[in-house]
């Protein structure tokens, strides 16, 4: 039966524990959900005593830490990790990374870095296959001292992750100030409906922490379902009981040489200078522009096809015209308003916009929903840059203007002309001009497209009788028509078939006379006699 040590059993025992490999890592692997890899595991302390049993971190790492112990415990599983990943390597096997705890004693006038540098060193162990795990609460002794470690790790070549991410005295403006690689955000502090406050506080994380291009790995995850709403979000990486509880070194070293590896997935390449970091710290000069200086703006990354909206300043939402909040559209799947048509259109913008690197403009419509005003059906122009990539996903800045009203402007007139087209088209009329004195004649559009007339055909009708538009049998009838016209005659009109085809229009002419009564000009036209059944 295990028996919880007291704090004084514990301390009594700890240095013997130490030496004789009674504190010893156990590890627990990380997946990416998405594939099924193992990208890395986590060493976890563990204490098994000869008499006491299976001992607890929850119960003995605050006595250690209290008592000033927690430096060499550490130190001892670091040392217990190298040993192990030493092993793997001499045996030809291929490693994952391990993540190692660091407690925040750890930096209190300790030289942690160093020390387990000399670790490392001694037992010959590439830096990539180490990364150590922060806690934020690592800041509270001073913000400096942990900044200083990190950048001290960093410049060693570790990976640094920050664990608990989410815990509470976390807020996304720690998270900007430290430049860790990798954040853990653990279910556990979250647990209860995914859908409420939990899921919009783990949905802006995972939001923000893509933005600033950090991998994010859900711990705690137990459940599928859990696991597949990560996935959702675009957090493929977990750890937890539903793939694994924490393995000892024999199960693990087993589970790692069946499983496929992955690396995990490194920060995105951002193309321009700006800090993306600032656009989170709603005090810097970059929020201010964002918000301010710039029209409708959003930022948002395009991954296989998939929209997800990171951020969108007030200006955005103005011109979309809805009264939303900036988190309900990042809530909501940007293609929802977007028809098939319409979203091929800004796909291949930003296709183009990958290929080019420029700006890409492209006009789509799209229905904007708003709890108040139901559902609008808009127009807008969008000016597209893409700024970051990493192998599969893209991020883009795009600035947006709402066209609606011009492009119905435009439509309506448009709409007019054709229909006008159109009627003309169906009623089948053929119109020209003849000038009485000149013998000139003009004809319509239809006529010069129809009949491929030239726009003015001299010493009419001759012409037209020549081109057998005006048949033979009728040619003596039609200029006489014009010698009517000459001497004023003021209407005319007879079925005439027009074209070697012979077909019947009814052709009329109507004259024009000056104020002396003089024929001046003469309207002629020919209108396709349809069948009336
Ligand atoms: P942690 O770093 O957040 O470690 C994850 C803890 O969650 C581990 O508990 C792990 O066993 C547990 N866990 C993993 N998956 C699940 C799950 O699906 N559901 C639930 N309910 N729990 C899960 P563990 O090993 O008891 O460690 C507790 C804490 O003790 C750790 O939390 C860490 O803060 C600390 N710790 C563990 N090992 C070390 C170490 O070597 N050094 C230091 N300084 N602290 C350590
Ligand atoms: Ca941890
Ligand atoms: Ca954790």
């Amino acid at each position: 039966m295990d028996h919880r040590m007291s704090e004084q059993e514990l301390l009594a025992c700890f240095d013997d524990a130490l030496k004789s490999g009674q504190i010893y890592a156990v590890y627990q692997p990380k997946i990416n959900h998405a594939t099924g890899r193992m990208i890395g595991a986590e060493a976890l302390m563990r204490w098994s005593h000869p008499v006491f049993g299976m001992q607890y971190p929850s119960d003995f790492i605050p006595v250690l830490e209290e008592n000033d112990l927690i430096y060499r415990a550490d130190l001892g599983i670091f040392e217990a990790v190298c040993r192990f990943l030493r092993k793997c390597l001499d045996e030809g096997g291929a490693p994952v990374p391990i993540s190692v705890n660091m407690s925040r004693y750890d930096i209190y006038g300790k030289e942690y870095v160093d020390e387990i540098e000399k670790l490392r060193i001694n037992y010959d162990v590439p830096v990539k296959y180490l990364h150590i795990e922060v806690t934020e609460t690592s800041a509270i002794g001073g913000m400096e001292l942990l900044l200083d470690v990190l950048d001290r790790l960093h410049d060693k070549g570790y990976v640094v992750e920050m664990d608990d991410f989410g815990s509470g005295y976390s807020s996304l403006n720690v998270l900007k100030d430290l430049a860790v690689d990798v954040i853990k955000l653990d279910m556990r502090f979250l647990s209860g409906n995914i859908g409420g406050r939990g899921g919009t506080i783990i949905s802006s994380v995972v939001h923000m922490a893509k933005w600033l291009g950090t991998p994010v790995i859900a711990e705690g995850v137990e459940t599928l379902e859990q696991a597949d709403y990560m996935k959702s979000i675009g957090c493929r990486y977990v750890q937890g009981y539903l793939y694994s509880k924490p393995l000892n070194e024999e199960d693990f070293r087993r589970k790692m040489e069946q499983m496929d590896h992955e690396p995990m997935r490194g920060p995105m390449d951002l193309i321009s200078t700006l800090n993306a970091g600032k656009f989170w710290d709603p005090s810097s000069m970059e929020t201010l522009i964002f918000n301010n200086f710039v029209g409708g703006a959003a930022i948002f990354t395009y991954t296989d096809g998939k929209l997800e909206v990171l951020r969108i300043n007030k200006k955005y939402i103005k011109e979309i015209c809805t009264n939303v909040t900036e988190q309900e559209i990042i809530d909501s799947d940007p293609w929802s308003g977007f028809d098939a048509e319409n979203r091929r259109i800004y796909e291949d913008t930003l296709k183009r916009a990958i290929e080019s690197g420029d700006e890409e403009t492209c006009e789509v419509w799209r229905i904007s929903h708003s709890k108040t005003c139901g559902e609008d059906r808009i127009c807008t122009r969008s000016f597209i840059r893409m700024i970051g990539k990493t192998e599969d996903q893209y991020l883009f800045y795009a600035m947006i203007q709402n066209i609606t009203a011009e492009k119905q402007q435009y439509d309506q007139l448009y709409d007019s002309e054709r229909r006008f087209r159109f009627a003309s088209e169906q009623i089948n009329v053929y119109a020209w001009e003849y000038d009485i004195s000149s013998k000139e004649m003009r004809p319509c559009f239809r006529c010069m497209r129809d009949l491929h007339l030239p726009p003015l055909l001299e010493n009419y009708p001759e012409p037209a009788i020549e081109m057998g538009i005006f048949p033979p049998d009728y040619a003596d009838m039609y200029r006489d028509w014009h010698h009517q016209l000459e001497q004023g005659v003021e209407h005319l009109e007879a079925i005439i078939p027009l074209t070697p085809d012979r077909v019947p229009f009814h052709v009329r002419y109507t004259l024009e006379t000056d104020e002396a009564g003089r024929p001046l000009k003469a309207y002629g036209s020919a209108a396709l006699v349809v069948d009336k059944e």
